[in-house]
């Protein structure tokens, strides 16, 4: 299927982008493209303007200090994967970005791109919301808990972009997702944190938007064991249903998702 025709730019400092975004309301930044271009091919937008992001050395970048991890949006999800620093400091996010897609998506999608698009059936909301990082954009610092706002919605302004993601890292995380076969998307996953001072789980993929699951929260703060989720349920009111899964099958994989990446805080 053929692309609808638009304009290309590729500025080389985040200013020049924020220009052409503030000029055209109709400009749309892009990343790697993997949801973009699908998107384009099946007519569900038609910007005036791609801005390529690709160029711009300030959303690039992985720095970590003793107590936090900070990648730029443009980091793509082989360099997440694979980064030694990242992977000694969160291997549970490491984790994460192995388990997205396959290596032609993890060589080109990118943690800005997954993130501002906000898709149920992706992986990074949850780690962005379990680890409660801080979303560092042109305008300002958004909490994680702030930031999603519903299905593909994000507290994100028209013309604003994502500059990078600040980490807290935690004592012990893990992750565990239940994959679409065919895509690697989310079906249900769980993202379990336990931060020094508390727990954080996130369940995505369950729901419209990924939420987090403050009954096992309570749980697992009282004791971060697998005894403390016994007669644990989620309830299935509000998760989605479609051919994939029924939500009370989802709820279910919720609680087993969520065993599983206990499992894994518990080993690392
Ligand atoms: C076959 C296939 C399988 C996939 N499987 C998975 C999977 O298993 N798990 C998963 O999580 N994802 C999966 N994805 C999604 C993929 O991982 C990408 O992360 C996601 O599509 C975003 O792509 P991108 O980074 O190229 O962003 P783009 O497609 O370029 O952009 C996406 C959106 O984000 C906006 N944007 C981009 N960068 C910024 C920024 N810095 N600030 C503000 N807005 C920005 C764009 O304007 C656009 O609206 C899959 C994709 C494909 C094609």
């Amino acid at each position: 299927m053929t692309l609808p025709a638009f304009d290309y730019r590729r500025p080389a400092t985040l200013s020049e982008a924020l220009a052409i975004l503030a000029d055209d309301p109709q400009a749309r930044a892009f990343a790697g493209g993997q949801t973009l271009l699908p998107t384009l091919k099946q007519r569900l937008a038609r910007p005036s303007v791609l801005v390529d992001l690709q160029d711009i050395p300030d959303l690039r970048g992985v720095k970590v200090t003793d107590t936090t991890v900070e990648i730029g949006a443009m980091t793509r999800h082989f360099i997440t994967e694979t980064d030694p620093a990242i992977r000694a400091a969160i291997p549970a996010l490491s984790h994460l970005a192995s388990g997205i897609a396959h290596p032609q998506v993890r060589h080109l999608g990118t943690m800005g791109g997954s993130v501002a698009n906000n898709d149920p059936a992706a992986d990074y909301p949850a780690a962005i919301l379990g680890l409660n990082a801080t979303i560092r954009t042109t305008r300002r610092e958004i909490a994680a808990d702030d930031f999603f706002t519903g299905l593909f919605s994000t507290a994100l302004e028209p013309g604003e972009l994502i500059v990078s993601f600040r980490f807290p890292i935690p004592r012990r995380a893990g992750y565990h997702k239940f994959p679409n076969e065919a895509s690697g998307h989310v079906t249900v996953g769980a993202f379990v944190v336990d931060t020094g001072a508390g727990v954080r789980v996130a369940v995505n993929g369950a729901g419209p938007c990924v939420f987090r699951q403050t009954d096992a929260e309570a749980r697992l703060s009282a004791e971060f064991s697998h005894a403390a989720l016994e007669g644990f349920t989620q309830d299935p009111k509000g998760l989605n249903n479609d051919l994939h899964a029924t939500p009370a099958y989802r709820a279910q994989l919720a609680a087993v998702a969520m065993g599983r990446a206990l499992d894994m805080a518990l080993a690392a």
